[in-house]
C-alpha cells in the first residue's frame, strides 16, 4: 500500500468489538513472545545466575538457538508494529487507524497527525471545519 488509507469506525458498538479483537490478538502475540522468552531465559539463566558468569556457559549450540529465539521475538514485534492491531508510536489499540506510508504501517489518527507532512493544511482544515 502506498498511499493514505483511513480505517474509521463510527458505530460504538463495532469500536468495541474491534477493539476486543485487536486486544486479543495482542494478547496472542504477547503469549507467544513470553514463550520465546522463557526459552531464551533457560539457556542464560541457570541456578538463578546469569550462565555467562558461571561455569554453565551456554555453548555455541545453545548461542545459535538464543540468536534463533531472538530473531522470532523481533520478527513477532515488527509484525505487530506493522499491522492494524495497534499504533507503534503510542501503542494505542483503541484508536481509529490510518496508514502511514512512509513507515509503511498503520498509526492511529492522532499520531498520523502528528508525524505526516501536511499536518499545518489539516489543522487550518481543522479548525475550519471545527474538526475536533
Ligand atoms: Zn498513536
Amino acid at each position: 500500500m502506498k498511499n493514505k488509507r483511513n480505517i474509521i469506525l463510527k458505530d460504538i458498538n463495532l469500536r468495541m468489538m474491534r477493539n476486543k479483537l485487536r486486544l486479543s490478538i495482542i494478547k496472542a502475540f504477547a503469549a507467544q513472545r513470553l514463550e520465546l522468552l522463557n526459552s531464551e531465559n533457560k539457556i542464560y539463566w541457570k541456578n538463578g545466575v546469569v550462565a555467562s558468569e558461571n561455569a554453565l556457559k551456554p555453548n555455541n549450540e545453545e548461542k545459535e538457538k538464543g540468536r534463533v529465539l531472538r530473531r522470532k521475538m523481533e520478527d513477532l514485534k515488527l509484525k505487530l508494529d506493522a499491522s492494524i492491531c495497534r499504533c507503534p508510536s503510542c501503542q494505542s489499540y483503541e484508536k481509529d487507524m490510518t496508514f502511514y506510508p512512509p513507515w509503511g504501517s498503520w498509526v492511529c489518527s492522532d499520531c498520523y497527525f502528528a508525524y505526516h507532512e501536511e499536518w499545518e493544511a489539516e489543522l487550518i482544515q481543522r479548525i475550519n471545519t471545527k474538526d475536533f
